[in-house]
């Protein structure tokens, strides 16, 4: 067992969204961990807007309390605003979000945070890394104190070497009022790691006292709100209205009349920015046509007199910002609490990690989060998971555990970066997914609490519970599918189908769109007893039955190919008939699988058959070697 004092099974830098999870990971899974982080009073800071959740990050989410994270939990404790995005489209592209009040969220998460065994928090800066032969052995603290660890997992956000912009002022941070982290991205460089540079923006904060709401439409969660958990019986908070505005022709003018000082259209700033989530100045170059764009006006906390006015982050300077929002409905008198900025921040290229989050060629050094080219709370806190979970399982000598993007939102995102690497802050979305029919929101826990409960980092409570749901739901489908009736029975219950004389199961019936269990209960009553949250499963995956049978050939596929190891010293050099395009792409991705080897980009079938041949011939030389 380490010492408590200064030795630990792992280290994670940094108490952010990623930081929190790894920590938290790591200690669920028996590892004595440390967190190390500026202060215990940011840990759990939104930087940027009060919400969790949305298109493919609610996804996310969802997928860290399938696996007990803490991100769902925390939001169902400070949420004052849950909405189901896309409720009208189908599941799969459901995505639940919840506007946060920021203090609760981050007290929330030092609760939680308190409570964890195994978790010790140690304020301070980690200044370097110890190293051997690059392999991790330590972190040295800027105050003078050395600990020791075979795992260190770094998630320093937007801190590496952090510059804030605003206007032509420039001011070195990590976040508004925090110093920045230096020291680390040259000892990153010294391992071989390439750094890039990445922005991104904060909209000025309003005073509530000073917005006219009067005249403002308003908009409301969710009557009947969903938690983000399912360990979540009851949510706290009473749920809260945002305004909504847009800007004027007069926005536009004096944006575009100042456009040259802003910082990140006068040359200073050379990070590339998030494009999925513009600055105001971006949405007036870009799409100056458009006679408006939308805002919305969230309240920051129920006892906050902060507004974030979501949709205008901005970087001109302070007088600049002044003057263009007061040019919006609502805002004619608005002050401001803290003017909007932009950050550029140290990010690495994430191809130089396994899909296991550990660096290539720094053995024991995972990164998490923002410092690995996304952008998001969500994003984050889900490599900061997988990176926790694998210090712990490398801290324990078992063997890495990856999650693949036929299972997972998670899988698909790091598949995503380690295979293509980022040209911009990376953002989850659905579009993601090429199997988001079965990688629904709602499914979460079916598709990886298994997995968590074996390789140990889900407690006995959600263990217990998840257990419960799984016989309720096969219960219920068993009885679906033993119930059976003729279609003119079904017809004269009021429920249309074709009169083919063929008898078909209510879990057949529930397979076509216009009927759903409650129309079923005219035949079989029996069915109005399922629980509503099972029932509601029951419709979806009935609904969705037939599309997932037609997938699961191409997963079959894909799992196939993943299930092809390549090792890591496995030389393309020899592959004769390779493009030297595909050798070079090949050698920098170092695939770990025949299937990440088939992502990469332009890679053709012929040299993936070309790989394959070459393994097989490998091989059969080992086995004929183990022979002799
Ligand atoms: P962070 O949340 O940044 O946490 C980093 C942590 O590491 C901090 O606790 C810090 O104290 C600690 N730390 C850093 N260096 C050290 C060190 N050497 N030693 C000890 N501790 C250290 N996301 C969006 O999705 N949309 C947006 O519009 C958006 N806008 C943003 C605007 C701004 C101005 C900022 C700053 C961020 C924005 N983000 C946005 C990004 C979002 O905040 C991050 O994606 C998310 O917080 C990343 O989480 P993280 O855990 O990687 O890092």
């Amino acid at each position: 067992m380490s010492d408590e004092r200064c030795s630990f099974d792992v280290i994670v830098v940094g108490g952010g969204h990623a930081g929190v999870e790894a920590a938290a990971a790591a200690a669920r899974m028996g590892a004595s961990t440390a967190l190390v982080t500026h202060k215990f009073d940011t840990i759990g800071v939104m930087s940027c807007n009060p919400a969790i959740g949305g298109l493919g990050k609610g996804h996310l989410v969802r997928e860290i309390d399938a696996l007990d994270g803490l991100m769902a939990r925390v939001t169902d404790k400070a949420g004052i605003q849950f909405r189901v995005l896309n409720r009208r489209k189908g599941p799969a592209v459901r995505g639940p979000r919840a506007q946060a009040d920021r203090k609760l969220y981050r007290l929330a998460m030092q609760s939680e945070m308190g409570q964890i065994a195994n978790l010790k928090v140690i304020e301070s800066e980690a200044k370097a890394f110890v190293l051997e032969d690059s392999r991790i052995c330590g972190l040295q603290l800027s105050d003078g104190r050395k600990l020791k660890s075979g795992a260190v997992v770094l998630t320093t956000g937007t801190f590496l070497s952090g510059l804030i912009h605003i206007g032509n002022e420039k001011i070195p941070a990590g976040r508004m009022g925090e110093d920045p982290s230096v020291g680390l991205s040259a000892d990153l460089q010294k391992l071989g790691i390439g750094l890039g540079r990445l922005k991104t923006g904060t909209p000025p904060r309003l005073d509530t006292r000073s917005i006219d709401w009067s005249g403002l439409q308003m908009q409301k969660g969710d009557s009947d709100p969903l938690p983000f958990s399912t360990l979540t019986k009851d949510l706290p908070n009473p749920q809260i209205d945002c305004g909504i505005t847009r800007t004027t022709s007069d926005t536009h003018r004096i944006i575009e009349e100042n456009i040259t000082r802003s910082a990140m259209y006068s040359g200073q700033i050379s990070g590339v920015g998030p494009r999925y989530c513009p600055s105001i100045e971006d949405k007036i170059v870009r799409f100056g046509e458009r006679d408006g764009h939308q805002i919305f006006l969230e309240p920051e906390g129920l006892d906050d007199l902060t507004v974030y006015p979501n949709g205008i982050s901005t970087s001109l300077p302070k007088e600049v910002q002044y003057e263009f929002i007061r040019t919006i409905p609502g805002l004619e008198n608005a002050q401001i609490l803290q003017p909007g900025y932009a950050i550029e921040y140290d990010h690495v290229d994430p191809r130089c990690l396994k899909a296991s989050l550990e660096v290539r060629n720094a053995e024991g050094l995972f990164l998490a989060g923002q410092i690995n080219g996304t952008t998001g709370y969500e994003e984050a806190a889900a490599q900061g998971l997988v990176a926790g979970i694998n210090a712990a399982c490398m801290a324990g000598g078992r063997e890495a555990i990856t999650f693949s993007r036929a299972e997972s939102y998670i899988g698909v995102m790091i598949d995503d970066l380690v295979t293509r690497g980022v040209s911009e802050p990376y953002r989850m979305f659905t579009s993601r997914a090429e199997y988001r029919l079965s990688l629904r929101a709602d499914n979460a826990d079916q598709r990886l609490t298994p997995l968590g409960i074996e390789i140990g980092c889900v407690g006995t409570l959600r263990q217990g519970r998840f257990e419960k749901k799984l016989e309720k739901l096969q219960q219920a489908k068993a009885l679906l599918q033993s119930l059976e009736t003729t279609p003119s029975k079904a017809k004269a219950a009021g429920l249309s189908v074709s009169q083919d004389g063929m008898k078909r199961s209510a879990w057949d019936f529930l397979s076509y769109p216009e009927i759903n269990m409650h129309k079923l209960t005219n035949i079989w009553p029996e069915i109005a007893e399922i629980e509503l949250q099972v029932a509601e499963q029951m419709e979806i995956e009935a609904g969705y039955a037939v599309y997932l049978g037609r997938q699961e050939e191409d997963i079959r596929a894909v799992k196939r190919d993943e299930a092809v190891g390549i090792p890591n010293e496995f030389d393309y050099g020899a592959l004769a008939g390779l493009s030297n395009e595909l050798r070079l792409k090949l050698e920098r991705a170092r695939p770990i699988n025949l299937g990440q080897a088939a992502r990469i980009e332009g890679m053709t079938p012929a040299a993936i058959t070309l790989i394959l041949a070459n393994l097989k011939k490998l091989q059969s030389a080992e086995k004929i070697r183990k022979t002799v």
